[in-house]
């Protein structure tokens, strides 16, 4: 059975790998030129992901490419003094386990994860795909498949061709979202810099391996900025409007864009789909269920959905009609959970007054001061996201096919012919 996945970000890979552990024969194709490896940013991986990494064999890799951020200082506009804050407390308080890693790191090792036995495609695109299965390319011919998946990301081509329109699926949170690559001139090691003021957060980290740091910046705005996704000179504009004059700090970060080699912009929305599946496809990850990027943890629920995906595909042999509905059913209250969690970490993060500018760096420094019991009560009490990940169980799917129990899969035969 042939099963073609586009995107090879975090839930392709993850997918490709339970897939072909299965036996369903796979084939990735990724629009980007190559596996992307200039960091992107940094993700998190909770528990429930954590589990997966682990069952993949791929922990011992991802602990090693841990950022290893340990540290945050808050700067409130208008205060004199920062806030110093023991941010491992604060991850160790939203999840029993927990690893920080840059995006491109992790992609890099669910990919080496299965690389030998799945087809990958690099450097095209799908432009069709018809109710039979027929999939057409920008360069490669046409071919069959009997299912595909779209791990494209938040602005997945394939649920455009299958569910029509963006717009018909994403809601503004009210906030934009920018991020750049920058010299790490202050050495930054483990350490987060943040400064927060009323509707705008900016902060900059840098990771022990990598040779650059990166500035992210977060910002409120009631109504969307007329903006157009590829009009790049405008989108910085717009961040140097948001945060021009903040503190001198970040204004020198905001002298980067200009020379960065790397940004982001976008706004923060989240995909609202009743149904994330149709006939012969369906999506994972971003693409079919993306909380907000940056707020909802949506790294982690797209790790959950890939190995969920595969799961109810291999306990249903194959057969999508009742895979599908099972995988959905099995991921809508994580989905649902980490939609409310963005919303409630968005408005932390960008605080919409004073006094929330003053309780996001008061409440940070009193879970890093207490011990780590009565942290992880209090964050618990009051973010949702802390209940939300430890929260998640994942089924455990039918055991791995076995060269002596004459199932095939990982070494080459077909499971499900
Ligand atoms: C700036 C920023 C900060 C973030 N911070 C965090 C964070 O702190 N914590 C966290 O957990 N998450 C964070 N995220 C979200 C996280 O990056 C995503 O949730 C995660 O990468 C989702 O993985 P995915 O595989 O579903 O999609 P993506 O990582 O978006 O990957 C999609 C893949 O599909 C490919 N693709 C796109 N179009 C096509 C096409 N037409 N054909 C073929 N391939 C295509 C892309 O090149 C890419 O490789 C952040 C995201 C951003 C943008």
């Amino acid at each position: 059975m042939r099963i073609l996945i586009s995107g090879a970000s975090v839930a392709g890979p993850v997918l490709a790998y339970w897939l072909t552990r299965y036996g369903f024969s796979v084939t990735v194709v990724e629009r980007a030129p190559a596996l992307r490896r200039t960091g992107g940013h940094a993700v998190d991986l909770f528990r429930p992901a954590m589990n997966i990494s682990e069952k993949m064999g791929v922990l011992p890799r991802v602990e090693e490419r841990a950022t290893g951020a340990n540290r945050m200082t808050v700067h409130r506009e208008g205060a004199r003094r920062p806030v110093r804050v023991d941010l491992s407390k604060i991850f160790s308080a939203t999840s029993d386990r927990h690893v920080e890693i840059m995006r491109d790191d992790l992609s890099e090792i669910f990919y080496d994860a299965a690389r030998d036995d799945v087809e990958y495609i690099f450097g095209d695109s799908i432009t069709a795909i018809s109710p039979d299965g027929e999939v057409r390319f920008e360069n490669c011919a046409p071919r069959r498949f009997d299912l595909v998946v779209g791990a494209d990301g938040l602005h997945s081509n394939v649920r455009r061709l299958v569910f029509g329109e963006e717009s018909r699926f994403s809601a503004f949170v009210g906030a934009y979202l920018g991020v750049l690559t920058l010299p790490n001139a202050s050495g930054l090691d483990g350490e987060l810099l943040m400064h927060v003021g009323v509707g705008r957060t900016a902060g900059m980290y840098g990771a022990r391996h990598l040779g650059d740091a990166r500035a992210l910046f977060l910002f409120r705005s009631e109504r969307e900025l007329g903006h157009h996704h590829r009009d790049v000179p405008r989108q910085k504009e717009l961040l140097r409007g948001a945060f021009g004059g903040m503190h001198p700090e970040v204004d020198r970060w905001l002298d980067e864009l200009d020379r960065t080699p790397a940004f982001y912009f976008d706004s923060i929305t989240q995909l609202r789909m009743d149904t994330w599946s149709r006939g012969r496809v369906t999506l994972v990850g971003d693409a079919g269920y993306c909380p907000g990027p940056a707020v909802g943890g949506s790294t982690s629920l797209a790790v959950v959905g890939a190995y969920v995906l595969a799961g109810e595909l291999a306990r249903a042999g194959g057969d999508h009609e009742r895979a599908f509905p099972a995988y959905e059913r099995a991921m809508a209250e994580y989905v649902r959970g980490s939609r409310a969690a963005a919303l409630s970490a968005a408005k932390t993060l960008i605080p919409t007054s004073r006094l929330g500018v003053q309780g996001l760096a008061q409440g940070a420094r009193l879970i890093s001061a207490l011990p780590a019991g009565p942290s992880r009560a209090l964050l618990r009490l009051t973010t949702r996201s802390a209940r939300l990940h430890n929260a998640m169980t994942v089924d455990d799917y039918p055991p791995l096919p076995t060269a002596a129990g004459g199932r095939a899969g990982a070494d080459g035969r077909e499971l499900y012919p």
